[in-house]
């Protein structure tokens, strides 16, 4: 089946054909691991995963790499402010290595309780130094580069295009808060490739341009081309890359070797908090552990994340992933009586379904419509051992471990009933005014991972984490 996917290189959906038959070759940018990772963070690789999945529902072999970014990239996207590593390190009072082994080690739980799919390879910036500095070199030797005391710029206006990406005017006179006007510059959008590093940095290595650091962007373009060749399939990223990282990455690829390396770009929209960007800065972020604090798993938030086409806005509410989470339950239980169910049902109608689910995935991951496909299914009168294994089928690209579904049903009935009894035994208590035991359940139901609060509505049980 054909299969479409929208590049914002030509701001069109196009047929997706690889470049090797049967095999697809993916870059993502992977986390800056200076902090722990934020839901918005997730729904780009909720997306990335929804993408690796549905090319393997396709048949297709996967070569996927993704980076973790862990020097170079400095406060403001552009060049200006400090090292984000190094700035963690200050403030926690580690090192930045310390720093970076502590956050990736959180992002891959994090992905894991996501059942988000690991990548071929993932891949340290630190650990391609040499790589990035032959880049470099190569950019330098073919005219594109030049020096500064801060660093090594790519001069923009040797390229014959730039930007391709995004509809930013360079030749303008107004160059937007992402520019910052270096005198030593040639063009306001020329950008740093590697950055002197000054005395107290501590991750720097040494180079033709002395003790030094990569930029940000050279080092996705030197991972891509290392691990997946000067040409390959797909380069995803979110929406924020489109005007300065990947249009960065692209010059800086055709610097070295020609071409820009990617048939495909494709970026996933901003997860939004009442209305505006989720984002460390602002400082209005939540992580999975918020949500699960309030009773929702991180199935439930992938399973929100589905609410909306990866190409929108989503906007993020308590509310809304706790009722994915009511959802989320509601799938379990109607995959498992379509499992227990003695029905049957014609082959026509299962194949049918399964049309409708692989073209609404094949047709740029419309996840919305492929949900739709799925509630037909669980609200059907028929219950049918063969629906449940379609469900299963489906689950290969929904990702939400549905066959065990048990498990996670079980889990949920035992805590809620137990904390029940626990809960009716204080209020006894408390009725009672026997204080002492009362405060013993309340640390009993401590335990067990939950904070009672008294409210005026009555008594309310938060979780802990
Ligand atoms: P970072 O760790 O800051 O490099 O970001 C990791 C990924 O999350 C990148 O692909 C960003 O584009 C993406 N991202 C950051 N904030 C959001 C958000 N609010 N919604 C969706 N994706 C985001
Ligand atoms: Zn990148």
């Amino acid at each position: 089946m054909q299969i479409k996917l929208y590049n914002t290189l030509t701001r069109k959906k196009e047929e997706f054909i690889p470049i090797e038959k049967n095999k697809v070759s993916i870059y993502s940018c992977g986390p800056t691991v200076y902090s722990y990772a934020h839901i918005g963070n997730f729904r780009a690789y909720i997306f990335m995963d929804n993408l690796r999945r549905m090319l393997k529902y396709n048949g297709f072999e996967l070569n996927h790499v993704m980076n973790i970014t862990d020097v170079g990239h400095l406060t403001s996207d552009a060049d200006t402010g400090e090292d984000k590593m190094e700035k963690a390190a200050k403030k926690e009072g580690k090192n930045p290595y310390e720093i970076a082994e502590f956050y990736t080690k959180a992002f891959m739980e994090d992905m894991e309780a996501l059942n988000i799919d690991k990548p071929t390879k993932i891949t340290k910036a630190t650990d391609n130094i040499k790589e990035m500095i032959q880049m470099v070199k190569e950019i330098m030797d073919n005219g594109y580069g030049y020096e500064t005391s801060k660093g090594i710029y790519f001069d923009v206006s040797k390229l014959d295009k730039y930007p391709v990406l995004s509809n930013n005017d360079v030749s303008g006179e107004e160059h937007g808060a992402r520019i910052d006007v270096d005198p030593e510059k040639r063009n306001p959008y020329d950008f740093a490739l590697w950055i002197k590093a000054p005395e107290n940095h501590i991750m720097k290595w040494d180079s033709p341009w002395g003790k030094s650091y990569p930029g940000w962007h050279i080092e996705c373009s030197t991972m891509g081309r290392k691990f997946l060749g000067e040409n390959f399939d797909i380069h995803t990223g979110g929406v924020d890359h489109i005007p300065v990282h990947h249009e960065n990455e692209i010059a800086q690829c055709k610097g070295a070797f020609g071409h820009n390396p990617a048939n495909f770009w494709m970026h996933c929209e901003f997860l939004l908090v009442d209305g505006g960007k989720m984002s460390k800065s602002l400082g209005n972020i939540y992580r999975l552990s918020d949500l699960e604090k309030k009773g929702a798993e991180p199935l439930a938030y992938k399973l929100f994340c589905y609410s909306s086409h990866y190409r929108n806005k989503l906007n993020f509410t308590f509310e809304g992933v706790l009722s994915s989470q009511k959802a989320l339950n509601r799938l379990r239980e109607g995959y498992l009586k379509n499992l227990e169910s003695k029905q049957d049902v014609s082959d026509d109608i299962v194949s049918e379904y399964e049309t409708r689910f692989h073209e609404a995935i094949n047709d740029d991951l419309n996840m919305p419509l492929a949900m739709s496909v799925v509630w037909e299914i669980i609200r059907s009168d028929i219950k049918s051992e063969k629906y449940a294994h379609l469900l299963e089928k489906f689950d290969e690209v929904l990702g939400l471990d549905l066959i065990n579904s048990k498990q996670y049903l079980k889990k949920e009935i035992e805590i809620s009933e137990e904390l029940k009894t626990l809960l009716e035994e204080r209020n006894k208590a408390k009725q009672d005014k026997n204080w002492e035991k009362a405060d013993k359940i309340r640390e009993e139901i401590k335990l067990r991972g939950y904070i009672i609060k008294d409210t005026k509505n009555g008594v309310e049980l938060e979780k802990i984490n």
